[in-house]
């Protein structure tokens, strides 16, 4: 399903575009904005789904909200004086992502219904040819913004099919199912538990949260923006640019604590002190009290969960869970949990991306097979032997301090760069060169090691099935942004436009 008008097509049915977006979620939608401030018109946005918003419309479980200060996750490039708490909820987060699409006419870019099964480079036409489920397009730039946080994991348990209760992943609620009266099993207590478990106790009969890392809670301190501020905010609009500037340079402090982990140690101070004022029972503090260094896995943020998980009609289950039967949770004790549901927020596939083993390069290798199990790019956005694609939010550009639409907007002005670089030098492909990859691969993971995220004594989703650290950024945000802001020409290897070159609807 289109909207028509981007794209020229080819006899075979095939659609030529200059550049093809896959997703349509925060990154997809930064990206489409400013190539349109540049002036570039000539893109899709191939997105899965039938409406805007990626992770921020599938995430639409109760309390989704973002723990980052709104008015800096988002774009600075579209602001939005309106936000009506410090820390938006999900559907004001993804309503803004609508606006956004409105507001910089991005509605004819965007193709719904076509997920990507495949993408092939050819390096005599200098193209991407991208299959999705419902047609092809081919492409002088692919850019993949489809979010580290878009495929859900159900972890497989011995007799999970055998349940007869309901069963979902947080990131895909059933709003329809009612969960009133209800026994509930949670399995898991990461930043998407913590934030619906509370909304969900006062709902259920009984809760039984299954726990198997406790994590570290600092207090949120969430308040409503209130409305002369947000006037202030639309009459002059630097004001809100000045509070973005100081919340940037607060969070940029926060990072300290993740390369010093005596800082960490400092920080865990605080958090104990939130648990032992919300939660006074002995044993169930103990069950709560994370063991391992604080940032570790992602510190989270609430007001509401320690005092929801004290209630009569919650049990946190820290036995690990053996099977399920038909009737519910059986953990190692032998111990029957009855429950009607079962919710996973059991985390997202983020270092093993469902689409790596379908996108060919240069050397018709895929991306899987070059990674083998540890994905990792040039500054987290070029990859060598991959000509003219492009990863926003790609390996090791995650944080656990700030806003990682920060991060996206650094991507996408380097993208931009390349773009304006190939346009200089008339070439049809550019791709970094391996070694200067692998020497930018090498040093990253010599600058992680001493973080908390590979030495707090964890296991997280940071880390990927090889026990690397494929996923965070190892610095503050202002070096990644110095680091990307314009491509080093030294390090890309920039290929003369071939004659033989089909070029899209118009020219790179
Ligand atoms: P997550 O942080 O990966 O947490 C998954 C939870 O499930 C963990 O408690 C994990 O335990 C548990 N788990 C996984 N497999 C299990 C199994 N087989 N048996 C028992 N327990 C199991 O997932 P998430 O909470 O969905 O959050 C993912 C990421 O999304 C976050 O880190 C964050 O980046 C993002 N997020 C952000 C916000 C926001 O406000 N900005 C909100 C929600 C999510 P272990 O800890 O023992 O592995």
């Amino acid at each position: 399903m289109t909207t028509g008008f981007i794209g020229a097509a080819e006899a075979t049915g095939t659609r030529r575009v200059r550049i093809v977006i896959v997703g349509g979620g925060f990154s997809g939608i930064g990206m489409a904005i400013r190539l349109r401030q540049r002036g570039i018109d000539d893109f899709v946005i191939l997105e899965r789904a039938t409406d805007v918003g990626g992770t921020w419309r599938d995430n639409s479980y109760p309390g989704c909200a973002c723990d980052v200060q709104s008015t800096l996750y988002s774009f600075s490039f579209a602001p939005n004086p309106e936000w009506s708490r410090v820390f938006s909820p999900q559907p004001e987060i993804w309503a803004y992502l609508r606006r956004c699409v409105v507001q910089h006419d991005l509605a004819k870019h965007f193709v719904f219904g076509e997920d990507v099964r495949g993408a092939a480079w050819n390096d005599d036409t200098q193209q991407w040819t991208v299959t999705t489920t419902a047609s092809q397009w081919r492409a002088s730039i692919l850019v993949l913004a489809n979010g580290p946080l878009s495929d859900p994991v159900l972890p497989t348990m011995p007799g999970l099919d055998a349940f007869t209760g309901h069963v979902f992943h947080s990131a895909r609620w059933d709003h329809a199912y009612d969960l009133r009266g209800k026994r509930v099993a949670v399995i898991g207590t990461g930043a998407s538990a913590i934030q619906f478990v509370p909304k969900l106790q006062p709902l259920v009969s009984h809760l039984s949260l299954f726990q198997r890392t406790p994590p570290w809670i600092m207090p949120r301190h969430d308040k409503a923006i209130p409305a002369w501020r947000k006037a202030m905010y639309r009459a002059v609009p630097a004001t809100q640019r000045a509070t973005r500037a100081v919340l940037y340079a607060m969070r940029e402090v926060m990072f300290l604590p993740f390369r010093h982990a005596a800082v960490a140690r400092l920080a865990q101070h605080g958090a104990l002190r939130h648990l032992r004022a919300q939660v006074s029972d002995p044993a169930l503090r103990d069950a709560l009290t994370p063991t391992y260094t604080l940032g570790c896995k992602r510190v989270l943020l609430s007001d509401d969960y320690y005092p929801a998980v004290t209630r009569p009609n919650v049990s946190v289950v820290t036995e690990a869970i053996a099977s399920v039967r038909a009737d519910g949770v059986v953990t190692a004790d032998g111990h029957t949990h009855a429950v009607d549901a079962i919710i996973f927020g059991t985390g997202f596939r983020a270092t093993d991306p469902p689409a790596a083993p379908f996108i060919f390069g240069r050397s018709g290798a895929s991306l899987a097979d070059t990674w083998r199990g540890s994905p990792s790019a040039y500054m987290g956005t070029t990859e060598a032997d991959f000509p003219n694609l492009f990863f926003l939010l790609g390996p090791n550009t995650g944080l656990g301090h700030s806003s990682v639409m920060l991060m996206v907007e650094a991507q996408i002005e380097h993208v931009l760069g390349v773009l304006a670089l190939m346009q200089q030098r008339d070439a049809g492909a550019i791709e970094p060169r391996a070694d200067a990859q692998s020497r930018y691969v090498s040093w990253l993971h010599e600058q992680l090691a001493a973080t908390v995220w590979n030495s707090g004594g964890c296991k997280s989703w940071y880390l990927d099935g090889t026990g690397r650290n494929s996923t965070l950024w190892p610095f503050t945000v202002t070096r990644f942004r110095k680091t990307v802001a314009r491509p080093i020409v030294a390090d890309y290897l920039l290929s003369p436009r071939r004659t033989t070159a089909v070029t899209g609807g118009s020219d790179v």
